[in-house]
C-alpha cells in the first residue's frame, strides 16, 4: 500500500479553512469515498502527489492538458509574458492574435470574446441569446453541465413540459421559471417544450457530446435535427464546447460533426492550463455585445496576458499539428480495445463510450445515450474500481458520470500499463 500521509494531513488542514477541504466540489472524491489526493508536480502524462506517489493522468485537469503537462512550448509563452506585468486591464497585443486563431479554427466562431471561466462563457452567452432574440426561456438538455450560473441549475421537470425546480438552494424560483429541459438524443421531447412555450424560448444550450453525464455520443442526425428545430422558430442553438472544443478536432465538435451553432462557448483548452474561457459567434449576433452593443459584459481581467499567451501557445500548436488529433483518437481506441477484450476475457459486458480523446466505462450492460441512462450504472462497483485503478497509479475522473480526457503526452507503453491495471482492477472488484 502506497502511503498518502501528506494528502490526509493537508485534507485535515484544508477543511478547516475550505468549505469541504476543496475549492471545486468534484475533487473532494465525495462520490467515491476516501482522501483526494494533494498534487505536487506534474510532467507529461504523469502526476506526482505531496507522497511522491506517480499517477498516469486521464483527466489532465478535467481536458486543457491535452498536450500533457508543463509542455515546454507553453511554459516558454508564460515565462516571456510574465516578465512584462501579469496584468494590464487595457487591450493587449495577444487578445487579437487569440480572436484571430479561434475565429480561423472554431467555424461558427465570427467574433469572439473571453472571459475567465466556462461558467462565465455559458452564462454570458444565454444573456446575449435572450438579449438577442428579446426571449427569456432557454432549453436546456439533462445532465448537461454548464457551469454553475443559476440559470444552468436547474432539475428537470417530471415531463418534458413541466417547469424547472432549482437543484440548489439559492437560485430562485423566479430564475428556474426561464430554464426548461429535454433529455439527450430526443429530438420529440425538444419539438414539444417549443410547442408548450411559443415564441418564447431564445436558446437551446448542450453539450454537442455530454461529458458531464460521463461521455455520451449524439444519435445520428441528433444535431442536425436541433438546427433545424432552431432555424425554424427563431431559437438560437448554442454548443457548450468548454470539453469539446480543441479537443475533438480543432474546431471542436461542430467540426467533427458538421453542425454549426449560432453561438460556441469555450473553455478548459482554450487556457492552456489558466483560467480562461471565451463565447463566440455570428457577427450579427456577438455585435449586441457592450461596447458596440447593448447586452452588457465585462471582465478586469478578461483577456489576461499571461492568460492569452498560455492559449495562445496552445491553440497554434494545435492548429499547426494536425497529427495531435489523430494521436490522440489512436492512443484512445487502443485503451478502448484493451478494455473490451479486458471485458470480454472476465465475461463482463459493460458499456463503453468513445469518442476522439473521450472514453467512458459505465457500469452496466445497458446502451447509455441520455442522463436517465447513465443513472443506471452501479455506482458501488464504479467506486471499487475507481480506487482499485488509483492503487495501481491510474489517475481516473472521481465520479462514474464524468469523461476520461487523454493526453498527446501517453505513450503506447503507459496505455498498456492502463490496460492491464484494467483487467487487475477489473478481476479485484468482481472477486
Ligand atoms: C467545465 C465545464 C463548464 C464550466 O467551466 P468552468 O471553467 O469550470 O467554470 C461549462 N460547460 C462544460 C461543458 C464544462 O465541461
Amino acid at each position: 500500500m502506497k502511503s498518502i500521509s501528506q494528502s490526509t494531513a493537508l485534507y485535515e488542514k484544508a477543511q478547516q479553512v475550505i468549505p469541504g477541504g476543496v475549492n471545486s466540489p468534484v475533487r473532494a472524491f465525495k462520490a467515491v469515498g476516501g482522501t483526494p489526493l494533494f498534487i505536487k508536480s506534474a510532467k507529461g502524462a504523469y502526476m506526482y502527489d505531496q507522497d511522491e506517489n506517480t499517477y498516469i493522468e486521464l483527466i489532465n485537469s478535467w481536458g486543457p492538458m491535452v498536450l500533457g503537462h508543463a509542455h515546454p512550448l507553453i511554459e516558454e509563452a508564460v515565462e516571456k509574458a510574465v516578465k512584462n506585468s501579469l496584468s494590464f486591464g487595457a487591450p493587449c497585443q495577444k487578445e487579437v492574435e487569440i480572436a484571430e486563431l479561434i475565429t480561423q479554427m472554431v467555424p461558427g466562431i465570427e467574433k469572439v470574446r473571453m472571459v475567465n471561466s466556462g461558467t462565465e462563457a455559458t452564462m454570458s452567452a444565454i444573456r446575449l441569446a435572450r438579449g438577442f432574440t428579446g426571449k427569456d426561456k432557454i432549453i436546456k438538455i439533462e445532465g448537461c453541465y454548464h457551469g454553475h450560473g443559476d440559470s444552468f441549475l436547474i432539475a428537470a421537470g417530471s415531463g418534458a413540459i413541466t417547469l424547472g425546480q432549482p437543484n440548489s438552494p439559492g437560485v430562485t424560483k423566479g430564475t428556474a421559471q426561464d430554464t426548461l429541459s429535454a433529455p439527450y438524443n430526443n429530438l420529440e421531447a425538444i419539438d414539444e417544450v417549443i410547442r408548450f412555450n411559443p415564441g418564447e424560448i431564445a436558446a437551446i444550450i448542450i453539450e454537442p457530446v455530454p461529458g458531464n453525464m460521463g461521455c455520451v455520443l449524439p444519435e445520428k442526425a441528433y444535431l442536425e435535427g436541433l438546427r433545424t428545430l432552431c432555424d425554424e422558430h427563431g431559437i438560437l442553438l448554442v454548443f457548450d464546447e468548454v470539453m469539446t472544443g480543441f479537443r475533438l478536432r480543432k474546431g471542436g465538435a461542430q467540426e467533427f460533426f458538421g453542425v454549426t451553432p449560432d453561438l460556441t462557448t469555450l473553455g478548459k483548452i482554450i487556457g492552456g492550463g489558466m483560467p480562461v474561457g471565451a463565447y463566440g459567434g455570428k457577427k450579427e449576433i456577438m455585435d449586441h455585445v457592450a461596447p458596440v452593443g447593448p447586452v452588457y459584459q465585462a471582465g478586469t481581467l478578461s483577456g489576461n496576458p499571461v492568460a492569452m499567451a498560455a492559449g495562445l501557445a496552445m491553440l497554434s500548436y494545435l492548429n499547426e499539428h494536425p497529427e495531435v488529433y489523430s494521436r490522440l483518437e489512436e492512443v484512445t481506441k487502443k485503451m478502448h480495445e484493451g478494455f473490451q477484450k479486458n471485458l470480454e476475457s472476465l465475461g463482463l459486458d459493460y458499456t463503453m463510450n468513445t469518442v476522439g480523446s473521450m472514453h467512458t466505462l459505465f457500469f452496466t450492460n445497458e446502451p447509455v445515450n441520455n442522463f436517465a441512462d447513465a443513472q443506471k450504472s452501479n455506482m458501488e462497483l464504479f467506486k471499487k474500481y475507481f480506487h482499485a485503478m488509483l492503487d495501481r497509479g491510474v489517475y481516473l475522473p472521481p465520479s462514474q458520470f464524468e469523461t476520461l480526457f487523454l493526453s498527446y503526452a501517453l505513450t503506447d507503453e503507459d496505455i498498456d500499463k492502463v490496460i492491464e491495471a484494467n483487467l487487475d482492477s477489473l478481476k479485484a472488484i468482481h472477486a
